[in-house]
């Protein structure tokens, strides 16, 4: 019987795994009913919960990265130690969770500026990665990644090329890219697979708490199989604490995809700790840059719409 798939077998390749490090009151489902303000009156859970996480990666034996917020990191020095001590990566999520579509490119630079001082203050490494809040590069902030370049970060991984309700650049790459012409940092989305034609995300977040863990498997695989390419996989320190407090006067919409599988998630993620290869970003970055698609060079894959690109995967 002849494979369906070339015959890299799934094992081999190292997939990236990412932790975006911020508290339950900081996401983006609260942002309306939770001022920025009222956050230093709050009582914090991250710390706790990253040395779950952390806990939780050494019974794998696995390393990740931990994009981690500049005020985060600003109040708890002692766990970007820790998470630096256990091997893992310390990278950027910028200051305050602000969306980089929010800002001007003057706001941006301070912003990343001022996170990454705090964050190598606090870890004695250098940091050379960023992932930005929400995944919001787009199409509407072409300057960002000329001032990641500039400010000297090798890698982003703050795309997602998919349709979806808050963020989302579905005519970009779904696999690594250069952006500048100028310079060599590269892009890393977040992982999407094919299903029925369409892009679907695929990289966690709510998706991986909401669906039953065998989409992630079949996603996963899919990638690995088919693409022959690493997956990226994220999910926040605050879904592995059934305990945090419930906003009870956000959306039903926000508390759904917020609190859903909360009570599930540790043993999901050892599950998928334990079934895939895993690693770092800069790591994986490295590996993918030098097979990291030239954007510059492919202005008519941001021209097609979503279904032409699909086809053309396909
Ligand atoms: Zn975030």
């Amino acid at each position: 019987m002849n494979a369906p798939f070339p015959v890299t077998p799934a094992a081999s390749i190292v997939n990236g795994l990412s932790v975006d490090v911020e508290d339950w009151f900081q996401v983006g489902a609260f942002e309306n009913v939770i001022a920025r303000g009222e956050w230093d009156s709050i009582r914090t859970r991250v710390e706790d919960n990253v040395y779950r996480v952390i806990d939780l990666f050494a019974e794998a034996d696995v390393r990740a990265t931990f994009f981690t917020l500049g005020w985060v990191a600003r109040r708890h020095p002692n766990m970007i130690r820790r998470i630096v001590d256990a091997g893992h990566e310390i990278a950027s999520h910028g200051y305050d969770h602000a969306r980089v579509f929010t800002f001007t490119r003057r706001e941006f630079a301070a912003d990343i500026r001022k996170a990454r001082d705090i964050l190598e203050d606090a870890a004695g490494v250098a940091v050379t990665g960023y992932r930005a809040p929400s995944f919001s590069i787009d199409q509407r902030t072409p300057w960002a990644f000329a001032e990641l370049a500039e400010q000297g970060y090798a890698y982003s991984s703050s795309v997602a090329p998919v349709v979806h309700d808050h963020y989302g650049w579905p005519e970009a790459p779904r696999f690594a890219f250069r952006p500048l012409p100028w310079s060599a940092l590269v892009e890393i989305p977040v992982t999407t697979a094919i299903l029925g034609g369409r892009r679907v995300a695929a990289g966690g977040g709510g998706f991986f708490r909401v669906l039953p863990y065998g989409f992630s498997r079949w996603a996963i695989r899919q990638v690995n199989r088919r693409d022959q390419r690493p997956a990226v996989f994220y999910f926040h320190p605050w879904e592995v604490d059934p305990q945090q407090p419930r906003v009870g006067h956000a959306p039903l919409r926000s508390r759904f995809r917020h609190y859903t599988g909360l009570e599930r998630m540790a043993g999901k993620l050892r599950e998928l700790v334990h079934e895939f290869r895993w690693g770092r970003m800069d790591m994986l970055a490295h590996r993918e840059a030098a097979r990291a698609v030239d954007l510059d060079l492919l202005p008519p894959v941001l021209e097609l719409g979503l279904d032409a690109q699909v086809e053309a995967a396909e």
